[in-house]
Parts: structure tokens; C-alpha cells; sequence
């Protein structure tokens, strides 16, 4: 007589998939300001709004965006979401927040993590930092970024971000 056995439920299957990626000019930029603990971002010479991280031109006005524009390490959190689910692999302790952090100077949004905040305590509005990993660990992606954590400065208006929302 066989045995009893479980049902299979789950199957671990490594997969490895490897290719390269090629940045272009325009998110070179901003990977080397990356890489140096800064954002660069790129300014349409039609409409002025500056993005980052910019694709090469701007999606309004399919220019070229070539100005290069340093921003600043402070912004403003647009929108966010809690994260309640665990995962697999998972290194940041549940909830934590994901929110869009639209930089001082930039036209457009980015994800960021946020922390070193309870996270029933982050809204829109709140104005962040961004916290650089140590200079010997900086690199050309946006894992140069550890996260973001509040500035203690009073929240945002909502007329100043409310068209990146
Ligand atoms: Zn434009």
C-alpha cells in the first residue's frame, strides 16, 4: 500500500535572468548624480518643467530636454500607500510606506521609501530628506537612496503639489 502523501502546494524553481541595460544620455545623467549622492534632473527649453529622471525629451513638447538642472535633497510627499503585505524576500518591516516625492525644483515625481516615522504618521504634504547610503556604497541606481524621512518643516501646501498628485 503507498503511503499518505501531501499535496504539493509550492515548488521552489531558481530563475536567473541576466541582461544589460542601456541608459542612454539622458538617464546616464542622472545615474552619475547618482552615483555622486545628488539628483540631477533635465529642463524642457519649451515648457521649463524639469524632469527627473529625465527620458531625453519631454513628453509634452518632444524637445530634447539637454539643460541639465542640479535639484535639491528635500521634496514633498505627493501620494503614498501603506504596505501591509508581507512577501518573500522582504527586508523592511511591515507597514511601511511607499510614497511619490516630488523633488524641490522638479516637475515630476519619483518613489521613495519613507522612514524613521511611524507610518500611520506620513501624509500628503509632508516634506522629506532624502538619506543617501555611506559615500563608499553609492552607485549609478536609486538603491543610492536608503529612503526618505521628514525634515520637521511644516507640511507642504496642497496648491503647491496638488497637479503631481
Ligand atoms: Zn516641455
Amino acid at each position: 500500500m503507498a503511503e499518505a502523501r501531501e499535496p504539493v502546494t509550492t515548488l521552489d524553481t531558481p530563475i536567473r535572468l541576466e541582461y544589460l541595460f542601456s541608459a542612454g544620455i539622458a538617464q546616464s545623467k542622472n545615474l552619475r548624480g547618482l552615483a555622486e549622492g545628488r539628483f540631477v534632473g533635465q529642463r524642457c527649453p519649451v515648457c521649463s518643467k524639469v524632469y527627473v529622471p529625465s527620458r531625453g525629451s519631454c513628453p509634452v513638447d518632444g524637445v530634447p530636454t539637454d539643460e541639465e538642472v542640479a535639484l535639491g535633497n528635500t521634496g514633498t510627499v505627493t501620494t503614498f500607500c501603506v504596505v501591509n503585505v508581507p512577501f518573500a524576500g522582504q527586508s523592511i518591516e511591515i507597514p511601511y510606506i511607499v510614497a511619490q516625492v516630488l523633488l524641490d525644483g522638479a516637475d515630476i515625481s519619483f518613489m521613495g521609501l519613507i522612514q524613521e516615522i511611524p507610518a500611520d504618521q506620513v501624509r500628503m504634504g509632508l516634506r522629506v530628506e532624502a538619506v543617501w547610503v555611506e559615500p563608499d556604497q553609492l552607485g549609478p541606481s536609486m538603491a543610492s537612496v536608503k529612503h526618505f524621512r521628514p525634515t520637521g518643516e511644516p507640511d507642504a501646501e496642497y496648491a503647491s503639489y496638488k497637479d503631481y498628485t
